[in-house]
């Protein structure tokens, strides 16, 4: 099965930012990107994409074979690299169970150097058999991820981290904070409909700003209809439906991304009202 089919709003989402970013149309996509979910081939492979999309030179198609896209298909290219406690280990590093402080030293080290390419980082684990599984406490100790959150601050627009796991709350707070996070779990969303907003949200951008907050009030007693979280689903839906007649309306990627940090501050237990608020202040200007 394509991850296209599996997860078609996700590469949709990546495909368009990155589009629009090598376009030069601003730069939607954070740098630090966490996929988190029971689906751990299906986020390596787009971690893999995503690099592929980076590096390409040819048409960008899923069966490029420009050098890089090939390269990265074969897990060849020198700037594509996998970290995991198995890959990509410094000569003088024995350590078997976890990612080392020297391998996250190494990284810092390749970073002072330039490079045509656009270097990404996919942080994960493996099996013995090389099957893909999670970050955890044990295998991306605290000392390690600490010592890697100065670089994945520093916005540099050649080079992304990707950390893959079965529980977020098996990663750090620090690099959760820096990251954009994203379900990958097998059980997309059912579906793509905006029925419960649609009549509130509707072309949105040509909302007044004077009436922010009762909008925001109205999202708030819809989402008492369903679950927060899922009424963010409804209007991340109708940006993506609007995105896909104006594909180059960067303004909607921006937005998604809005809505997903909405998302997130409900996981966090953020007041809901305040999340909607919040949320429409940065979509209705
Ligand atoms: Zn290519």
């Amino acid at each position: 099965m394509l991850l296209s089919d599996k997860y078609p709003f996700l590469t949709n989402y990546f495909e368009k930012g990155i589009n629009n970013k090598l376009n030069n149309k601003g730069i939607p996509i954070a740098h630090s990107l966490l996929f988190w979910g029971r689906d751990l081939e299906s986020q390596y492979i787009m971690a893999k994409e995503i690099a592929r999309l980076l590096n390409c030179t040819g048409d960008h198609s899923d069966n490029c074979q420009c050098l890089n896209c090939r390269w990265i298909r074969e897990n060849q290219h020198p700037a594509v690299l996998t970290i995991s406690r198995l890959d990509n280990k410094p000569a003088d590093d024995d350590t078997k169970t976890v990612i080392s402080i020297k391998q996250s030293e190494m990284i810092k080290n390749s970073l002072m150097t330039t490079s045509e390419f656009y270097r990404v980082f996919i942080f994960c684990d493996k099996d013995d058999e090389g099957n893909i599984k999670g970050l955890n406490p044990q295998n991306f100790q605290e000392e390690t991820a600490n010592s890697m959150l100065k670089i994945i601050e520093e916005p540099n627009d050649r080079i992304m981290f990707i950390f893959l796991t079965s529980n977020k709350e098996d990663i750090i707070s620090t690099i959760i904070s820096r990251s954009q996070c994203f379900n990958i779990s097998g059980g997309e969303r059912d579906n793509f409909n905006f029925e419960l907003i649609k009549n509130t949200f509707e072309n949105y951008w040509n909302f007044e700003r004077q009436d922010t907050f009762d909008i925001a009030q109205n999202l708030f007693e819809l989402s008492k209809e369903t679950t927060p979280t899922k009424l963010l689903e409804e209007i991340q839906n109708y940006m993506l439906a609007t995105l896909k007649s104006n594909p180059n309306n960067t303004m909607f990627i921006e937005h998604i991304k809005e809505v997903e940090t909405a998302k997130k501050q409900i996981e966090l237990g953020m007041n809901t009202q305040n999340v909607f608020e919040n949320l429409c202040l940065k979509l209705i200007k």
